[in-house]
């Protein structure tokens, strides 16, 4: 028998189509350089990103040819996330915080045709173009100033489509739609490239109620910059729900970000853990009477948070609810499209007293609808879900990558029944709840033991005195390896290592678990998506 139901393939256009026909009405508000805003509503943006796909089609723009874009988070990127698929072509989103080499090494990977650039990009731009030969630059005149010669003006690009005579290019449903690099904390950058078949179907699972229960009536904060593994998809969730978008563009300073959410006080924003963490404490800082910020701030009330990217502490989770936010964690991999797993209230935990419900927040929660994953042991047997039992946690479904642009299918990354490898050490209790333990190479192997940076990290962010804690393994003649902890302490405070590792041993950490010495650093280094940077603390204590 064959099935009734139509052949429609999976479409970024629908939504884009959805946007103008539905919500017209809707803001896009994009905060400029000079941290004034930029209102458009969905009928400008529906208008303008047809306009672009025109214009691209009038410059040839190839079926599968990638587009790159060097922007912040604004509407103008918005446009390109949707414009340069309705062409036919691929938005390939640079990191702006690699070193010009790495951008200039993988623009060159990907081929890239085309680079829209933000103005205030250009010296970005100028230290990376010999290696790299784009046919044309277009320049987002982001801060108002001209255009410099020999760069085309991204408006008067615009201004060469056709929004009403404009076809949207022909394309099956497994056509990329995008592409981004992983970002080389685990070795040399590798592209993935997103379908519109896998944009759409994780557009539509990561906007359950039970995850990011993205509704019309929200107002997005996309902190997480849309060149990190697409603002984790929510661009598109927020155009297909018609919801409110309010970029932060180049100004994520926690007092900007303050400011912002008073002047646009969204309903749910998202960011990794450093960010909220940095947000949280100067938030809190201004509460005290004698602060310079004391009254300036509040923080938006019921406002949902989405946290990932690496491990959210159980403190943070705290601190955040006694401010009437909620963070949500959710754990996955540019490779995941990302979101892979969430950290909600399952129906077993309705009910459940407060420990538990922060308890299982700082996990990296339930696998998503259409996301198979598994543990492995090394003794490559599957872990039962008993809560305790780790092995590499291994996913498979349709918005997980089954291999890398020009690069294939290594076997470090995917195993020989196609899983991809993930690289993060996990357990998975009965509940269905995955909990990281850690990174593969994170893990501290001590006395055959392992001990994980993760857990140790989060219960010294839990001391009052302590702003960021990364652990990392140093070499031990007798142990083979043992935990150092770099500890910055917020502004003024300190604590003594007998007070921290009384912490410690008070969460349940043996002796044996506890670090071997501590170091004061003033801040732990960030890698380009603003995650610790772990590689940086080893090349700085070898021992
Ligand atoms: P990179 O590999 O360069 O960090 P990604 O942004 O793709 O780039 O990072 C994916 C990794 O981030 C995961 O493999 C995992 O180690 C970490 N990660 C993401 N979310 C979480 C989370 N909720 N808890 C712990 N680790 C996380």
């Amino acid at each position: 028998m064959q099935t009734t139901m139509m052949d429609v393939p999976l479409s970024l256009n629908h939504l884009l189509e959805r946007a103008g026909q539905l919500f017209k009405r809707g803001e896009i508000v994009s905060r400029l350089p000079d941290k004034s805003l930029k209102r458009h509503s969905y009928g400008d943006f529906y208008r303008r990103t047809r306009s672009l796909a025109s214009a691209f089609q009038r410059k040839q723009l190839q079926k599968g040819e990638r587009v790159a874009t060097l922007c912040w988070n604004h509407h103008a990127h918005l446009e390109a996330y949707f414009g340069i698929p309705a062409a036919g072509g691929v938005m390939h989103t640079l990191n702006l915080r690699l070193s010009p080499d790495e951008i200039g090494w993988i623009a060159a990977d990907a081929s890239d045709r085309f680079l829209i650039v933000d103005d205030v990009l250009l010296p970005l731009y100028e230290k990376f173009k010999h290696l790299h030969a784009f046919e044309e630059v277009f320049v987002v005149p982001f801060s108002g100033a001209p255009v410099p010669a020999g760069y085309t003006d991204y408006e008067a690009l615009l201004a060469s489509g056709d929004p009403d005579g404009f076809r949207y290019a022909p394309h099956d449903e497994h056509d990329p739609v995008a592409m981004c690099y992983t970002s080389g904390t685990t070795g040399r950058p590798k592209g993935v490239a997103y379908s519109h078949r896998s944009t759409v179907l994780h557009t539509l699972v990561a906007s359950l109620a039970d995850f990011w229960c993205l509704r019309g009536r929200d107002v997005v904060l996309p902190v997480t910059p849309m060149f990190h593994a697409n603002s984790w998809g929510m661009p598109y969730g927020a155009v297909m729900m018609g919801a409110k978008l309010v970029f932060p563009g180049p100004h994520l300073h926690p007092d900007d970000l303050l400011d912002l959410m008073q002047q646009e006080p969204p309903t749910l924003a998202l960011g990794v853990p450093t960010i909220w963490l940095s947000l949280i404490q100067t938030y809190e800082a201004s509460l005290k009477p004698d602060s310079p910020n004391h009254g300036r701030w509040k923080l938006p009330q019921g406002m949902r948070s989405l946290v990932g990217g690496a491990a959210v502490p159980e403190s943070l989770i705290r601190a955040f609810d006694r401010h009437g936010v909620w963070i949500l964690q959710g754990w996955g991999m540019t490779e995941t499209s990302p979101l892979a797993t969430v950290s909600y209230t399952k129906s077993e935990l309705v009910g459940a007293s407060d420990d538990e419900r922060y308890r299982r927040a700082a996990m990296a929660g339930v696998p998503a609808p259409l996301v198979d994953l598994r543990t492995r042991g090394d003794d490559g047997q599957d872990q039962p879900w008993d809560g305790t039992s780790v092995g590499e946690v291994q996913v498979r479904g349709p918005f997980i990558t089954g291999g890398y642009f020009n690069v294939g299918s290594p076997e470090d990354k995917f195993t020989a029944d196609g899983w991809l490898r993930t690289g993060d050490v996990a357990s998975v209790d009965e509940l269905g709840f995955v909990r990281i333990s850690d990174r593969t190479k994170d893990l501290i192997k001590s006395g055959g033991e392992w001990i994980s940076s993760v857990d140790l990290e989060n219960a010294l962010m839990a001391h009052p005195a302590v702003a960021e804690a990364a652990v990392i393994a140093i070499p031990d003649a007798k142990w083979g390896e043992r935990p150092l902890a770099c500890v910055a302490f917020k502004p003024g405070e300190s604590a003594e290592t007998e007070a921290l590792n009384a912490l410690l041993t008070d969460k349940g950490f043996a002796k044996w678990q506890l670090p071997e010495r501590y170091e004061t650093i003033d801040a732990v280094p960030r890698t380009s998506t603003g995650k610790f940077y772990k590689l940086k603390l080893r090349e700085q204590f070898p021992q």
